[in-house]
């Protein structure tokens, strides 16, 4: 192997998929067969990566600067603009650095995940999932997730367990070719589920708190197993290494920009413009993003380090694996001791790590044991009346990365395209609050009055987005 072959993993999602990314001029993505999370297989967005690790410059407000030089007058606007400052990352990055920014970002800690909204006995539950060999053994699997779209290495681990015998759901707005039986999100009440159930859903910082406590509620009263997936490369690094920190959900960083009360906002390894409206970042005075690619929000100060797979750190997947990227630099963490006015030595926060995650070394083919504590009863909001019409945003790497994709289409049911008159080939129209699209379709086993995208189209409010739609 040469110097410029790195073993890494893939920062699409939290699945914690390993490959290698070799420089040769431009990037390359080989399969790594060895990896125990994925045995070498990548979905379209691990092939994608050449795409994703756009090189990106230090500025400072549209001018280059060297990295050094970009974090200390990131590290003055700070220290300048004290209380009304934000620190946020979605753990995108290693567990080293998110220990590193814990540290710099304790007076507002903002993950995006609204664990606030959630009972305080969920939190370790809803943090780490179960190893991917649990999923495989579970005698029925209930789905609160697209697994194609979504996770999509997990699609393997579900048909493994079919094979062995288990009965798949899918509670979902479309049929799913894997389950052996499809129920819609409204009927969820007619779910049949035991203790030898597995409810597998997903958390993220666009996560409908409501939903997620109703899975939790629905575990909880079977004594059925549940597991999240996350969406990014280290949500649970995140999540367990922050566990006593207090945090603030997406929705209330968005609330405290837009009300002035912050104004400066710094982003480690997360471009704020795929989850914060434009028009909200626009009101900042500084919007400072440390990052290893190319951003799409319009920062005043970029600090440009490494990309994730020139890093030194681990990072811990859905399951608690924890892995080791395979890079040596930590410009990173440099760069946010200099914002810090600190050193940050890796070695030192590599070992409060290990004994944060209960490990003594890093060994990516052990899971960890996690203490996941019974949770109390939760109660779950009665469901709000369904739109008429709803548009579904379906998140996948793609959409949390604003990356581009080749899904330029919304999904749709045939009854609509027949009581639409909607021509083959032709468009939609999509209205929502006064704001008009015009979309290709495909047909699609969706229900009746549910439109499904896997990429923004731009007139989302959340999730689910009433619609009116005609031809
Ligand atoms: S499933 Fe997730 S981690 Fe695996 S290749 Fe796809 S995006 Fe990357």
């Amino acid at each position: 192997m040469t110097d410029n072959v790195y073993s890494t993993i893939c920062p699409g999602c939290n699945f914690g998929c390993g490959l290698y990314i070799r420089e040769n001029g431009a990037l390359e993505v080989d399969f790594r067969k060895s990896s125990p999370t994925n045995a070498g297989k990548l979905c379209r967005f691990g092939m994608s990566l050449p795409r994703f690790y756009k090189p990106v410059k230090s500025t400072v407000d549209g001018k280059e600067m060297a990295l050094e030089d970009a974090a200390k007058e990131a590290a003055k606007r700070i220290s300048g603009s004290k209380g009304s400052v934000a620190f946020l990352s979605f753990g995108n990055t290693t567990t080293e650095e998110l220990l590193a920014f814990q540290k710099l970002g304790e007076s507002y800690l903002c993950t995006g995940a609204n664990f606030e909204a959630l009972p305080k006995d969920t939190y370790q539950t809803v943090s780490v999932g179960i190893p991917y060999s649990d999923i495989e053994a579970a005698k029925h699997i209930v789905l609160f997730i697209d697994p194609y779209e979504q996770y999509p290495l997990i699609v393997r681990r579900l048909l493994s367990a079919k094979n062995k015998g288990a009965k798949i759901t899918a509670v979902w707005w479309k049929d799913l070719p894997l389950a052996n039986e499809n129920v819609r999100p409204a009927d969820v009440s007619k779910l049949q589920i035991t203790k030898d159930s597995l409810i597998i859903a997903d958390f993220h910082p666009l996560s409908d708190v409501e939903q997620v406590k109703s899975v939790l509620a629905l575990a909880k009263n079977a004594g059925a197993k549940i597991t999240f997936l996350k969406p990014f490369a280290n949500s649970t690094g995140a999540y367990l290494l922050y566990k006593d920190a207090k945090q603030k959900s997406l929705a209330q960083l968005v609330e405290d920009i837009n009300k002035g009360t912050i104004k400066t906002l710094f982003c480690l390894e997360s471009d704020p413009s795929a989850l914060i409206p434009t028009e909200t970042l626009s009101k900042l005075t500084n919007l400072i993003v440390q990052i290893g690619q190319a951003v799409m929000a319009k920062a005043n100060i970029v600090i440009a380090h490494e990309p994730l797979y020139k890093k030194k750190g681990t990072l811990v997947n859905n399951e608690g694996r924890v892995q080791a990227l395979g890079g040596a630099t930590t410009n990173g963490l440099e760069a946010l001791g200099i914002i810090a006015g600190a050193k940050f030595e890796f070695n030192t926060l590599h070992e409060s790590v290990k004994k944060t995650l209960g490990i003594t070394a890093v060994d990516e083919f052990m899971t960890p044991k996690y203490e996941r504590p019974t949770y109390g009863a939760i109660q779950a909001a009665s469901k709000p009346a369904e739109a008429k019409t709803a548009l579904v945003s379906v998140y996948n790497p793609f959409m949390w990365f604003n990356l581009t994709d080749d899904n330029d289409f919304v999904e749709l049911s045939l009854n609509t395209v027949r009581a639409l008159k909607l021509l083959k080939g032709g468009t939609l129209k999509v209205k929502s609050n006064g704001n008009a699209i015009e979309k290709k379709f495909k047909v699609a086993p969706v229900l009746d009055n549910v439109l499904l995208t896997g990429k923004k189209i731009g007139i989302e409010k959340g999730a689910l987005t009433p619609v009116e739609i005609s031809r």
